[in-house]
């Protein structure tokens, strides 16, 4: 993986001083996720009078977090959780956001806002719809405030959902977490009373058995171990010629390698009579494998052209055609944890606002998006979820190729000024295959410290 030697610099206390006098970005370390590691450093501070505020207090004093209304001019604050889930105009937001603004340069280092509000497509009321609305763009120009790691995101309640509904505290509890430590100007939707709250939170996907595709190297041999560290056992797929590499990772996770070119018009068979043999059933689809063949489209041909499609998203419409045949994959009817089936597809920012030389690239990212989203209704008549995964610039092999100057620029380029690492994807691939997301359906989460650049 590319050493990013500028955001080492920027942490010493040389480089510190330095790049503040010059104003150069000051990426920062930021806070990631350990096992047992607390979920927050400091007190939580709700604002809000109004029913989420209620329970997703009651809920994270469950947690064993110091939850206050108020606090002290001089207290540090770990997280701030606005409530605007009753506001009916833009002119009442201004009470917890003023409150909310006064309390950010109390916020440590990786601290968290998170605001909560309720669908805004979810009314035909204009003054109730722009309140919803203004909502998101505050919290998006939060996170583009956010200092030393911080980030600021949202979850979004569907109309007819109490805050008490297992989704909404899942939600909450990953955006707490450092799980979502690159994950910045997002929102979470929770549209359903579905899913559950892990009995033990530093294993949500025990007994799960999970499938990762292009798991011999970067972010998928990523997401297997966070899968593995969950709880989960995992199937590793790729193709023949890395068989050396998926064979390494699997024994690393425990898991069982599957060498398998997911384009083969079979794949999605193969992959459940491997389930089938080695462990009778399988909960989790992560479909991860994929290719760039970058060219600008007045150069394209046509092997380009496919091979790009056909990885990135035929092969996944195939797969997913198979799995939903299959009474194999719904872990309800086999006695499980009570969790319905998941599928989690890696989509891309570059398919969300377009990218020279990437339209073969883009396209097919784009249409991840477009399956996932229409994917969800045959998955909730199983009790289950589909979603995407939206990554921004990630360190990895892929992104190592970019030329220098390119990539120095594409890594500062969000509101974190460093790229992701492969972990940041898994963490959020992990609790989107959680038990705890089961609320959320359809969506496309960015996982990408808020880019500047495009959607
Ligand atoms: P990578 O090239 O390092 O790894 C991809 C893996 O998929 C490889 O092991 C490869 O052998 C495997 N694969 C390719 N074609 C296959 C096939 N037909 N059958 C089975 N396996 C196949 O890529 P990465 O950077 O780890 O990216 C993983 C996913 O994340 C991809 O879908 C990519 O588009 C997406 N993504 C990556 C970034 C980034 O910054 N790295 C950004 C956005 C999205």
């Amino acid at each position: 993986m590319p050493k990013d030697l500028y955001t080492d610099f920027a942490n010493t206390g040389f480089g510190r001083t330095l790049t503040k006098n010059l104003g150069l970005p000051q990426p920062a370390r930021l806070r990631r996720h350990r096992p047992g590691q607390p979920l927050a450093r400091g007190p939580v501070v709700v604002l809000g009078t109004t029913e989420a505020s209620a329970a997703l207090a009651e809920r994270m004093l469950g947690w064993g977090l110091d939850v206050r209304r108020h606090i002290g001019p001089k207290e540090k604050v770990a997280a701030v959780v606005a409530c605007f889930d009753s506001v009916s105009t833009p002119a009442q937001l201004s009470e917890v956001v003023l409150e909310l603004g006064s309390l950010l340069k109390q916020l440590m280092p990786s601290g968290r806002v998170i605001t909560v509000f309720r669908d805004p497509t979810g009314t035909h009321d204009p003054a109730v719809r722009a309140a919803r609305s203004a909502v998101q763009g505050l919290t998006r120009s939060t996170a583009h405030e956010m200092r030393a790691g911080g980030t600021a995101n949202g979850i979004v309640l569907a109309d007819s959902l109490d805050a008490s509904a297992p989704g909404a505290a899942g939600a909450l509890r990953f955006l707490l977490s450092g799980r979502s430590a690159f994950v910045s100007g997002q929102f979470i939707s929770v549209d359903t009373v579905n899913g559950a709250l892990p009995q033990d939170w530093d294993r949500p996907l025990r007994d799960q058995v999970a499938v990762v595709t292009g798991a011999a190297r970067g972010i998928g041999a990523s997401i297997a171990r966070v899968l593995r560290r969950d709880g989960a056992s995992v199937i590793l797929v790729d193709i023949p010629a890395a068989g050396e590499q998926l064979a390494a990772v699997a024994n690393e996770v425990s898991g069982t390698a599957l060498q398998l070119d997911i384009t083969t018009q079979d794949a999605g068979e193969r992959i459940l009579a491997h389930a089938t043999q080695h462990y009778g059933r399988l909960d989790i689809v992560v479909h991860n494998a994929g290719i760039t063949r970058d060219k600008l489209l007045a150069n394209m041909d046509d092997a380009r052209w496919n091979s790009v499609i056909a990885v990135n998203i035929e092969s996944q419409l195939r797969m997913n055609r198979a799995f939903l045949a299959s009474e194999l994959f719904n872990s309800d009817a086999h006695g499980g944890s009570g969790m319905g089936p998941r599928i989690v597809s890696l989509a891309s920012t570059s398919g969300i606002a377009g990218n020279r030389g990437q339209t073969n690239y883009a396209a097919s990212k784009a249409g991840v998006m477009g399956m996932v989203a229409a994917t969800s209704a045959q998955m909730a008549s199983r009790h289950g979820t589909i979603n995407a995964v939206a990554p921004g610039f990630i360190e990895t092999e892929m992104t190592a190729k970019i030329p220098f100057a390119t990539r120095e620029v594409a890594r500062r380029l969000n509101s974190l000024n460093q790229g992701g690492l492969p972990v940041d994807v898994a963490e959020t691939i992990s609790f989107l295959a959680s038990p705890q997301a089961g609320g959320t359906s359809g969506l496309t989460l960015r996982v990408c410290g808020q880019n500047l650049v495009g959607a």
